[in-house]
């Protein structure tokens, strides 16, 4: 029996991994005829804790509408996308006609008495009824909901509640139409909970801000237009937020 050491068991893993990734993709059909295709979703028959009698109609048509169109859209061709580890880019103007993207956002008015509406484009559904769509792309697919929530609830959000009015209404409707991609940059290689402590830095120069640091598992990050990142600034020594919007030029 050959034992190999450690440095020797690293290389040959080096030299294995450019062969596995050049292989094509695996046909799931082929390899475990025994499993339901990822495609086939049973139907959901039963309520049992009378969660329907929970939600408004308006919630009931979310939910009605966002199933359909993940059962019959996009589970279709999710398993294709996983099996290549590639993003399914062709779904984002199906998953933006859900209107689900920057769903709770509103815009506060004082006119006669205050009140809040829909505003920035975004859809203005209920919490229940956000939560509700979430749920059913999560059922589907649970890397898409991932997608929609670091977009939605983390980019969006952020923006909603802690922007000033004109970022507000420069990047949210664009961002709820999914006509740009948001991404939230919080945690980093040594700090994720203990956000006070986060070590990428900001500091004020002429025209702009440099920002010097590492970030790690931010979703979205290989292709979102508008970034939140979050970095301690050099000149107060707070952690704040910084919007980025990338431009991206085609030759
Ligand atoms: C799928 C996925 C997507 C992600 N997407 C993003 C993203 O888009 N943007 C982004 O910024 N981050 C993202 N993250 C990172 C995630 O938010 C971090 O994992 C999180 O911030 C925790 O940081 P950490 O991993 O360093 O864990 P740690 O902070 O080291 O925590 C490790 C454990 O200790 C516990 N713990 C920590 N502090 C305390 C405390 N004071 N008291 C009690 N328990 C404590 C935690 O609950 C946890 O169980 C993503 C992570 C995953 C898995």
């Amino acid at each position: 029996m050959a034992i190999h050491s450690s440095s020797n068991q690293d290389d040959s893993n080096k030299r294995a991994m450019p062969s596995y990734f050049n292989l094509p993709p695996l046909d799931v059909s082929n390899a475990f005829p025994q499993a339901t295709p990822a495609s086939v979703f049973p139907p959901c028959a039963s309520d049992y804790f009378q969660f329907d009698d929970l939600l408004t109609p308006e919630e009931q048509a979310v939910r009605k509408k966002v199933r359909e169109c993940m059962e019959k859209e996009i589970a279709p061709v999710m398993t294709e996308y996983w099996e290549k580890a590639k993003f399914p880019f062709q779904c984002i103007p199906k998953l933006a006609a859900l209107r689900l993207a920057g769903g709770t956002i509103k815009v506060f008015f004082v006119l006669l008495s205050s009140f809040y509406s829909q505003g920035y484009g975004c859809p203005g559904l209920s919490i229940l009824g956000s939560a509700v769509g979430t749920a059913e792309v999560a059922r589907v697919d649970a890397s898409c909901s991932t997608f929609i929530l670091v977009h939605s609830s983390l980019a969006m959000l952020t923006i909603a509640l802690c922007g000033s009015e004109a970022q507000k209404q420069k990047y949210l409707p664009s961002l709820a139409q999914f006509q740009t991609i948001g991404c939230w940059g919080l945690t980093e290689p040594d700090y994720g909970s203990d956000a006070s402590a986060l070590k990428t830095t900001a500091t004020k120069v002429e025209g702009g801000w440099i920002l010097d640091g590492q970030k790690r598992w931010i979703g979205n990050s290989t292709f979102a237009d508008i970034l939140v990142i979050f970095a301690r600034n050099t000149s107060t020594n707070q952690i704040n937020g910084y919007l980025i919007f990338i431009l991206t030029f085609i030759v």
